[in-house]
């Protein structure tokens, strides 16, 4: 496991760097930044989603309108 800051090549359990201490990406740390992305994740998803639902229902109420316009 590489620092991200010195560079240094730790060996795998360990959680802070040889040489300078730095807070190393342990599976603890990759655990807890699964919910974090999550969170981030689920909000953008759910405009995704959102924006999809107004874009269809104002497609169906262009061809709808258009519809009873051309009737
Ligand atoms: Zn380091």
């Amino acid at each position: 496991m590489r620092c991200p800051k010195c560079g240094t090549e730790n060996s795998p359990g360990r959680t802070l760097c040889v040489r300078c201490s730095t807070r190393l990406r342990t599976a603890a740390g990759v655990g807890a930044a699964v919910p974090d992305t999550g969170e981030v994740l689920m909000p953008r998803l759910r405009a995704d989603l959102l924006r999809l639902v107004v874009v269809t229902a104002v497609v169906v109420a262009a061809a709808a309108a258009l519809g009873t316009l051309l009737r």
